[in-house]
């Protein structure tokens, strides 16, 4: 039997109480939660899942933005496109790889990614897998019918017959239907509706009538806050309505969008929601770690669950915390991340010293 024993402050549950224990892991699946009296300066948290990432444009990393955002992103000559088209295979295999690298290190275990590219753009991102991280991938033109694809990732809605066909063929096929939404303006918001997806992504522009509706048909909306502020699609805390989402009852997940802009990096996404829209520590680490519903997962810390989560060093931080969750997001961040365990199969991190 593997076992391996954790001891520091674990977040419990789905409400992430704080608590001094030792964890113990027999074979991948959380066997005993003990109090525990000595304080080691650990943090035991959730894993996250990053439930919106377009990792192939890793190869376009920190593109300026200097043109419009249709002329950086909209397919199918949108400059990220055109930077993708002419990447041969191997080289966006390996900058793939290298996002899902740069995840994993952090304490992310799944992603959410919309794959652009067909049937090969699918191939390329199962090539790309490595222990530890389990990409839920998003096809389109045609990938998303393929056996590695868990769904539908489509660009915009616009009533295309192409489209409506597409999430129709989707559906039928027991997948995911996820689409951009709201992002700039409002008129996509109602097609996309029409395709009734599972996910959409963005919201930025919804009104009331759209978080109602989002509610009210379970779709989950994920908001990716750095890329609307970077991309100039906000400059207030009232889009996307994040508070109204919330107060509406919708499930909410957090992404981090465009690797050639925003670094895939879940700890900063948080600490710039919570500095940018005042969410609680709790309802951002939820929409951090809620994405793992996507693929009938969690990373929820509980007696029988398995373990799905990583471990910080405080830096000595804790002592003088009133909130170590806050602490843990906004303080510590990515760097502070020593060991990731993942239900992946071989997933367990461990920085080197
Ligand atoms: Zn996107």
């Amino acid at each position: 039997m593997n076992t391996i024993h954790l001891h520091g402050t674990a977040f419990l549950g789905a409400d992430f109480v704080p608590e001094n224990v030792e964890l113990t892991i027999n074979n991948g699946i959380i066997t005993d939660i003990s109090p525990a009296r000595e304080i080691t300066g650990k943090l035991i948290l959730p894993a996250f899942f990053n439930a919106h990432t377009h990792i192939g444009d890793t190869v376009a990393m920190d593109t300026q933005i200097d043109r419009p955002l249709k002329e950086l992103v909209a397919p199918p000559n949108g400059l990220k496109h055109v930077i993708l088209r002419e990447t041969p295979r191997d080289k966006l295999i390996s900058a793939m790889r290298h996002s899902m690298q740069f995840m994993y290190a952090g304490g992310t275990t799944g992603f959410a990614d919309f794959r652009e590219g067909g049937t090969d753009g699918v191939a390329a991102l199962s090539a790309a897998k490595i222990p530890g991280i389990h990409p839920v991938i998003l096809g389109r033109d045609g990938g998303e019918l393929t056996a590695e694809a868990a769904g539908l990732g489509l660009s915009n809605a616009h009533r295309l017959e192409s489209e409506i066909e597409a999430a129709a063929a989707a559906k039928k096929a027991g997948k995911l239907v996820a689409v951009h939404a709201g992002e700039g303006a409002v008129k996509d918001i109602e097609p996309a509706f029409e395709l009734e997806p599972d996910v959409i992504i963005h919201a930025t522009q919804f009104r009331k009538e759209d978080i109602r509706r989002a509610a009210d048909e379970d779709i989950a909306v994920v908001l990716c806050p750095r890329s609307n502020w970077l991309l100039g699609v906000t400059d207030s805390a009232k889009k996307p309505p994040v508070r109204e989402l919330l107060d509406a009852g919708c499930r909410v997940y957090l992404g981090t969008d465009n690797v050639m802009f925003v670094p895939p990096d879940m700890s900063a996404e948080c600490a710039f929601l919570m500095t940018a829209y005042k969410t609680t520590p709790e309802e951002t680490f939820r929409m951090a770690t809620g994405g793992f519903a996507l693929c009938g997962q969690s990373s929820v810390i509980e007696n029988g669950a398995q373990a799905n989560l990583f471990v910080m060093e405080d830096e000595g931080l804790l002592a003088w915390s009133r909130k170590p969750l806050a602490t843990a997001l906004t303080r510590l961040g990515r760097g502070a991340v020593k060991t990731v365990i993942s239900p992946v199969s071989e997933g367990i991190y461990c920085k080197k010293q």
